[in-house]
């Protein structure tokens, strides 16, 4: 039987951990849903995990073994999708709850994929592209039986990107004997990837913005915005949101952050950060670190560099209306009670971040289709997704008067709960 006792579970729980905070979160609305225990029994755990031992021939001549997952959550409503990492602290445990991160990610966003994710205890910092490449290819050839488009499609993550991908979607088609695109997404476009899915989950990010600021009677001009991190979510994002007439006040790199009240160029920012590699000296603004930048006055937070950032220490001074969480993980299951108390308004992390999966959705329907959609035409159905999701999320909210973060889990948990209910136990 699953846990009663929510508020206890996180109080025990530790901070640090945001996969605990992850279950926990599962705990709570599976208890809310009165999730029927054959079910939870179910969708607690993955589907299968899979340990594979990786020969790879080193630059040096010898061979080196290195060790690696693929966990594949729930199948229930589709191939299990979701990234595959390379980094010397993966651990079968992080893999594990990655994994069924993403079947509540694709279910919040109704996409039809259940959750996997993947990852290789290597550290490519020392590795050459040919080690890489070499470790990459047996990986995927140890994966073939399992992956594919219509079994589990992987997708970049940490540490791996569109080369990566490459050569997995490459090594499957020489054993399938034909060229199989769909075997993965976040490819180059010209070997099939999608056009807009780089700035997807900034996009996505702007999309469900604009849908939460007219909850409090704003207009974009209107609206400060404080984006912490500055990479593929929080730059994108910025710069996005920038265009799109917002007023982004703040913007910070792991280094630390910059501040102007009266709004900062966005993209004259991040062209001064791609050449200096450091916002140290740009002109114009205060100084803050990214801790002082979280507590800054403003209407719309984005968390969008790493996990952990708000958290029982820090929540009760956040002092924005929104908050928008770009990077997955940034809020401890701890703070959600002190944002909720405080009236902030969350879009959580596994609808506010996912618009790079509905691209890899996007991807994995235009490799099938061997066509291939215009960008305007990717951002327009991603915008339909997000706006989608977003009232389904609010309505839910409403409808069962809990919070955004536990109506998320529960829309998700509810979703792939049916689905599992309708096909039945194979048991
Ligand atoms: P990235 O590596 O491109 O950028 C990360 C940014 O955060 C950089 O500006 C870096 O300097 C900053 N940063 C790193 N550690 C920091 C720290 N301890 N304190 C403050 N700043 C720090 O990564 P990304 O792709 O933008 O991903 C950011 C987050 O969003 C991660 O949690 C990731 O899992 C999540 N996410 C990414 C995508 C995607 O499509 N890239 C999709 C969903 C979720």
């Amino acid at each position: 039987m699953y846990s009663t006792s929510y508020v206890d579970d996180i109080r025990q729980i530790k901070e640090e951990n945001p996969f605990e905070s992850m279950m926990s979160r599962f705990d709570r609305a599976a208890h809310l849903l009165a999730l029927d225990p054959d079910l939870y029994a179910v969708l607690r755990v993955p589907n299968r995990e899979l340990k594979v031992y990786i020969p790879t021939r080193m630059d040096s001549g010898r061979i080196q073994v290195f060790e690696g997952y693929r966990v594949q959550h729930n199948f229930a409503r589709g191939p299990a999708k979701g990234g595959i990492r390379y980094s010397p602290d993966v651990s079968l445990d992080e893999v594990r709850a990655l994994a069924a991160w993403m079947t509540w990610k694709c279910a919040v966003v109704n996409v039809p994929f259940g959750g996997a994710k993947g990852g290789i205890i290597c550290d490519p910092q020392v590795m050459s592209n040919g080690e890489l490449e070499r470790m990459t290819r047996r990986y995927a050839a140890e994966l073939l039986d399992f992956i594919g488009p219509e079994k589990d499609v992987p997708a970049p993550d940490m540490n791996t990107n569109e080369q990566t991908m490459a050569w997995i979607m490459d090594t499957y088609s020489m054993h399938a004997r034909h060229t199989v695109t769909a075997v993965v997404t976040g490819k180059p476009i010209d070997l099939g990837g999608s056009s807009g899915r780089r700035e997807a989950t900034g996009r996505g990010i702007l999309f469900v913005i604009n849908e939460a600021i007219k909850r409090f009677k704003m207009t974009p001009a209107e609206t400060r915005v404080v984006v912490q991190g500055s990479g593929n979510v929080g730059g994108i994002g910025a710069e996005l949101l920038h265009q799109a007439g917002y007023k982004v006040v703040a913007i910070s790199d792991i280094h630390g952050g910059i501040y102007n009240p009266h709004g900062i160029d966005i993209p004259d920012a991040l062209r001064y950060l791609r050449t200096t590699r450091s916002f140290e000296d740009y002109e114009g603004v205060e100084f803050v670190n990214n801790q002082e930048l979280l507590e800054l006055d403003c209407d719309v937070l984005v968390p969008a560099a790493t996990e952990n950032q708000i958290t029982s220490q820090n929540a009760d001074k956040l002092k924005c209306k929104v908050l928008a969480e770009g990077a997955n993980g940034p809020t401890t299951a701890s703070a959600d009670e002190i944002l909720h108390n405080k009236g902030v308004f969350v879009i959580p992390d596994i609808l506010a971040n996912a618009g790079g999966v509905t691209v890899s959705y996007f991807e994995w329907v235009q490799d099938r289709m061997g066509y291939f959609w215009r960008e305007d035409v990717v951002n327009e159905r991603l915008q339909d997704k997000m706006v989608a999701s977003f009232n389904d999320l609010c309505r839910y909210a409403d409808s069962h008067s809990v919070d955004t973060r536990t109506a998320a889990y529960m829309l998700a948990i509810d979703r792939v709960a049916y689905d599992t209910r309708m096909r039945g136990f194979y048991a």
